[in-house]
């Protein structure tokens, strides 16, 4: 198939790069030349504009910063210049409102399309091992399969369109406040005395288990290798979690449920991000918690 890829970010080059591994044309924009440099390099024809990538192409996929330029690239470069008919796949993370009325001009125009945020950070993105969390009808998603299936391990169809996005804020309001919750006991079992490593091997056979202690521990030298272990380098940034937990709050709001938990996880990541810790990989929100 011909492809076009607009956003070969940090994210969107190693897909980029995977797309033309599986034998896909790939016609490749970013507004950054480090990047389409990048792109030229792996295999991608380059553009000096979306508008001009789009043209004559079987499939459009996105992966830019937010909402608001997902939407305005859509609107003024690819709906109307990309022949009608083609898919469009916006894997971006975005709010759900925005990605609905995205999909629903893109279908207005004659085009079919999914929202299909990913799961897996810049390693999955290189590797192709990433996991969709797809929204939109059964036949969009049966044409935007083979393309996802170039860049990532799993395909889960969310349901309708926005579901995507809505799976993947659920998902990560859940990680950032276990996480938060994770790094607290581990503080608090330091200052009643407790040996970390043994307090790891009771909670993680027992009901307080979860992903952001056994998969991630917060705590240096105890449970699998994390980016604690590292310096809290590498791994999921704060400013990113913080970024998908605004995206949760935005979207809590439009159907009015009530996430006490989420809304504290995001105030605590907001204060952590302001003190200039927003680099740092998100387990290291447990040194202000030891403070
Ligand atoms: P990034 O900032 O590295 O890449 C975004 C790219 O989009 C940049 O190269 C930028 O130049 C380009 N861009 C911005 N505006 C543009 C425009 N108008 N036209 C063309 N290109 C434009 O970000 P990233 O880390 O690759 O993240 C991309 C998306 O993936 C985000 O929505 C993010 O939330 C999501 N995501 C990121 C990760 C991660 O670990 N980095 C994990 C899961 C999801």
């Amino acid at each position: 198939m011909k492809v076009a890829f607009v956003g070969l970010g940090n994210m969107g080059g190693g897909m980029a790069a995977n797309l033309v591994k599986a034998g896909h044309a790939v016609n490749a924009f970013d507004l950054s030349p480090e990047a389409l440099t990048r792109a030229r390099d792996n295999g991608c024809a380059t553009f000096t504009s979306a508008r001009e990538a789009v043209v004559g192409v079987d499939a459009v996929v996105s992966m830019l910063p937010n909402g608001k330029i997902v939407a305005s690239v859509f609107e003024n470069d690819i709906l109307g210049h990309a022949p009608t008919g083609t898919i469009l796949l916006d894997c971006s993370t975005i709010d759900v409102g925005t990605s609905r009325s995205v999909t629903a001009a893109a279908v207005a125009a004659g085009y079919e399309m999914v929202d299909a945020p990913v799961s897996g950070g810049i390693a999955a993105a290189n590797g192709g091992t990433l996991t969709f969390m797809v929204g939109g009808t059964d036949a969009a998603i049966a044409r935007a399969q083979p393309i996802l299936a170039a860049m990532g391990k799993a395909v889960i169809h969310a349901g309708a369109s926005g579901a995507g996005q809505a799976a993947k804020i659920c998902n990560n309001m859940l990680l950032g406040a276990s996480m938060i919750a994770t790094c607290e006991t581990f503080a608090m079992a330091e200052k009643l005395g407790l040996d970390l490593q043994t307090f790891y091997d009771i909670s993680s056979k027992a009901s307080g288990q979860n992903w952001s202690m056994t998969s991630y521990c917060p705590v240096p030298g105890v449970g699998p290798t994390t980016p604690a272990d590292n310096d809290y380098q590498g791994g999921f940034a704060t400013a990113l979690m913080l970024k998908d937990l605004k995206l949760a709050m935005e979207a809590a709001s439009l159907v009015d449920a009530d996430v006490p938990m989420g809304l504290r996880a995001a105030e605590l990541y907001e204060k952590f991000d302001a003190a200039g810790k927003g680099g740092l990989d998100f387990s290291a929100i447990i040194q202000t918690l030891k403070d």
